[in-house]
């Protein structure tokens, strides 16, 4: 029987309590909902599986945009470290800063995952229409009878949860989604990189200061691999080293600790001093893997919308998995304020809106890749951005960098993005094919081509407010 609550709304169940189960549960919660959500680790407030491990992403201005509209922005903010730009680290050791935007606003920020899942499930123990049940894994989902089969960790009894409707939100893995394998209903694909990822530390100096610059995402660009390091706010870097899985320059052949050594002194020696105990950490520390979701389709009619990494998991080099996650609750509260709980209709409707932007970004996280590991030591990189933030400057009504849309403007689509990036990438690689330096580039022709090749910003912005009064 459907449960009704306090507003008379039905009740909802949600598998997954990640970030983006858990603000979507907030959501339906203020949208007048009885929730029910599952998880099927330990709270992770009592117990931290990853205890010890600081893994941190960065929130950009989709993710930021959500945790607003949710009112729970300002709790958020004391756990953020700011980070302006990219410190590009050659092999020389020589480095470089490239700011991310202009404006002082246009900065992204690392947060702990740990720290920021905390704050959501503080936010969602203390509404009364949410009901977290933590050890509940969902085993498998029966579409015929609208069922999830369900297991108590605690004491393996099995049970049944209804599809009243069910919110898929649990993970790139989702049980939920692989369930209809073999259905059309989804028609998941899920393409694995051949890369794979591992995570080190930087410690505090020992009067607790950052060993490197603060206020920048770290990377050390090598081709076909790279290593990354984010800030944390205890003055610690939490790094990240992304290569291939097999072959002779692989995680398959960092098998011994001299070949660690051998391969960080070849590669980041100046990372390589900062890192206690190398090889020991990156031979004990998890494999991570990286890959790509594509569906046709996240809702089985009224009954299932995969949201989150079920629907659309992405590889993490654009940093903006969890923002569209985010950008998914935000969505999806528009349309529900709009069309109630007429499921079948807000499931198609949030569909057809967001499915193309999970493809967008897909797309761009895949070429940011190529850019973070490789384009980055091109000098044509730096003039093409020296260009477009002139373009910027002259012409803020209508050039704003591929990057800032996707980063900084929650109010342009990853569709719309990507479309004008193209163009823009274009008329930037034309403007800049002969020239070595800005003075070799014909600006005035190039914000002239910019004026006449795309249409102005405003007429593109699209509305990501939810509506709802965060009070
Ligand atoms: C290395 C790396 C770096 C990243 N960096 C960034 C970044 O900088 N910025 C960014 O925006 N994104 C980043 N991401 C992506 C981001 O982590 C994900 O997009 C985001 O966490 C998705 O949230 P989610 O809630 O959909 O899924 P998840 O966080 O995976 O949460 C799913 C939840 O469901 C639970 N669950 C799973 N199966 C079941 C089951 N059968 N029953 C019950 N519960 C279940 C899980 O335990 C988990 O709590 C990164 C990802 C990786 C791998």
């Amino acid at each position: 029987m459907t449960r009704l609550s306090a507003s008379g709304r039905g009740s909802v169940n949600v598998i997954g309590a990640g970030q983006c189960g858990t603000l979507l549960s907030i959501m339906l919660a203020r949208q007048g909902f009885s929730v029910d959500l599952y998880e099927r680790y330990e709270d992770p407030r009592v117990y931290d599986a990853e205890a010890g491990r600081s893994i941190n992403l960065a929130l950009a201005a989709r993710g930021i945009n959500a945790l607003k509209q949710a009112g729970i922005f300002e709790l958020v903010e004391p756990l953020l470290v700011p980070m302006r730009g990219r410190v590009v680290h050659q092999l020389d050791g020589s480095t470089e800063f490239l700011a991310y935007g202009q404006a002082e606003h246009e900065q992204i920020y690392s947060v702990t995952r740990l720290g920021l899942n905390k704050v959501l499930l503080d936010c969602a123990e203390s509404i009364d229409a949410i009901r977290m049940h933590f050890k509940q894994a969902a085993i498998g989902y029966d579409a015929p009878d609208r069922t999830v089969h369900m297991q108590n960790l605690d004491d393996d009894s099995l049970y049944q949860v209804e599809a009243t409707p069910l919110f898929a939100a649990d993970g790139a893995g989702s049980i939920i989604r692989r369930s209809f394998d073999g259905s059309d209903t989804f028609g998941g694909i899920e393409t694995l990189l051949r890369h794979g990822y591992k995570e080190l530390w930087i410690p505090p100096a020992p009067d607790g200061s950052f060993q490197m610059r603060s206020d920048a995402l770290h990377i050390w660009p090598r081709g076909g691999f790279m290593l990354i390091a984010l800030p944390n706010p205890g003055g610690d870097f939490t790094l990240t080293l992304f290569l291939a899985n097999e072959g002779a320059q692989s995680f398959a052949s960092l098998d011994t600790a001299d070949a660690i050594h051998r391969f960080f002194d070849e590669h980041f020696p100046d990372a390589a001093e900062l890192i206690p105990s190398l090889p020991q950490i990156l031979m004990n520390n998890p494999l991570g893997v990286l890959g790509t979701i594509r569906c046709r389709h996240w809702h089985d009619q009224g009954n299932v919308l995969l949201i989150g990494d079920s629907a659309h998991a992405i590889v993490p080099f654009h940093g903006q998995g969890m923002n569209l996650a985010f950008e998914d609750v935000v969505l999806l509260e528009q349309i529900i304020s709009r069309h109630g709980d007429d499921w079948p209709n807000v499931f198609a409707r949030f569909e057809s809106e967001q499915l193309a932007n999970a493809n967008a970004i897909a797309d761009m996280a895949l070429d940011n890749y190529i850019e973070m590991r490789d384009t980055v030591r091109d000098p044509k990189f730096a003039l093409r951005k020296e260009l477009a933030f002139l373009l910027e400057q002259r012409l803020p009504d209508v050039f704003i960098p591929r990057y800032s849309m996707v980063m900084f403007h929650a109010d342009i689509t990853y569709l719309m993005a990507q479309q004008r990036g193209e163009i823009q990438r274009a008329l930037l690689e034309e403007f800049t094919a002969d020239a070595d330096s800005i003075e070799g580039v014909d600006v005035d022709a190039a914000e002239q081509a910019a004026r006449d090749r795309l249409e102005p910003i405003d007429d593109i912005r699209v509305n990501r407010s939810s509506g709802v009064s965060a009070a």
